[in-house]
């Protein structure tokens, strides 16, 4: 096993080995999750505090369910009602936090690199579930695991990002992990949604889904995060979709077998079309739902592993 990593706070700096570690654990728990038992003992006796400071539905419950498969005491902090709504600053929480003892911090914030400040400060593994539009890297291994199963490799794909890239922590995991396993990535949108520098990214631009999607193994599709614009960054959703939404005929020039994704949530006509997104022969949307889980368990397990390693004292083998 090569992953010795302390946290999980990003794509950037793991190795290719790594992430296939990483895939080749959550594969395994991908089976166990089908079966009617669904538990192991990998994380028994260790206390699980998910923190998310932003709103989460697949994210928040995939993490809390992966937990408790795998044993864990998994504790949900409410953090709208928490302290911070009373001026405690994040590091203050998380030093609270840390006096209770927990093994696996996992943690979502509106701020990029609030997360990995957060991990300085505290004893136990952190895991980042999205930081502002920096990193959300179980997302992108989820993805990575979904496009592997479904085109039987992970290696010299064609994959479009498509939409809001530049204020998205999916789409810069993605970048990161795809161009690990050596892959092409186009990233797909207006100008306005690239992100500053785009150039120097290792990737191609395009502003035209008809050349963007062309031949494509992988359409990633990616939601308009109004919450992070501030001012107008479209026309008008109506004039985006028209542009950039994806329908059956936009998809019609990328490969027979190309496949559909999006991270959730959704926003039909918007960015996608509905009947696309519930069509079972081209979009994996659900697919990607449940390797969720299993990447968050094999996450957890291989930071426990870690962890468990870093405690012993020295000397002792166990
Ligand atoms: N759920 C993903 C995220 O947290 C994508 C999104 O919100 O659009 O970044």
């Amino acid at each position: 096993m090569t992953f010795r990593a302390k946290h999980l706070l990003g794509i950037e700096h793991l190795s290719s080995e790594d992430i296939k570690t990483l895939l080749d654990l959550a594969a395994h728990y991908v089976d166990l999750n089908r079966r009617d038992i669904k538990h192991n003992d990998a994380l028994a006796g260790l206390t699980q505090v998910n923190m998310f400071f932003e709103n989460s539905t697949r994210t928040q419950a995939s993490f809390e369910l992966a937990g408790k498969r795998l044993g864990a005491d998994v504790m949900n902090m409410a953090m709208q009602a928490s302290s911070i709504k009373k001026g405690e600053t994040l590091i203050d929480t998380a030093l609270t936090l840390n006096a209770m003892h927990p093994d696996l911090l996992v943690v979502r914030h509106p701020q990029s690199g609030a997360v990995n400040l957060l991990a300085e400060k505290v004893n136990c593994a952190v895991l980042n579930a999205g930081d502002g539009r920096h990193e959300h890297p179980t997302q992108a291994l989820l993805d990575a695991l979904t496009i592997q199963r479904a085109k039987g490799r992970l290696h010299r794909l064609s994959i479009a990002i498509c939409g809001d890239i530049a204020h998205s922590r999916v789409a810069r995991s993605n970048i990161f992990l795809l161009g690990k396993m050596e892959n092409r990535v186009r990233l797909v949108g207006p100008p306005t949604l690239m992100p500053a520098g785009v150039a120097d990214w290792g990737v191609e631009v395009y502003g035209d889904m008809a050349e963007g999607l062309r031949d494509v193994d992988v359409v990633m599709m990616l939601r308009l995060q109004r919450e992070r614009m501030d001012g107008a960054f479209i026309p008008s959703e109506r004039e985006y979709y028209h542009r950039f939404g994806l329908d059956a005929a936009k998809l019609k020039v990328a490969k027979d077998d190309a496949i559909v994704m999006h991270p959730g949530p959704m926003n039909r006509g918007v960015e996608i079309d509905g009947t696309l997104a519930d069509d079972i022969n081209r979009s994996v949307i659900q697919e990607q739902v449940e390797m969720g889980v299993a990447v968050r368990m094999a996450a957890m397990d291989l930071l426990a592993r870690n962890l468990r390693t870093s405690r012993q004292p020295e000397g002792v083998l166990v």
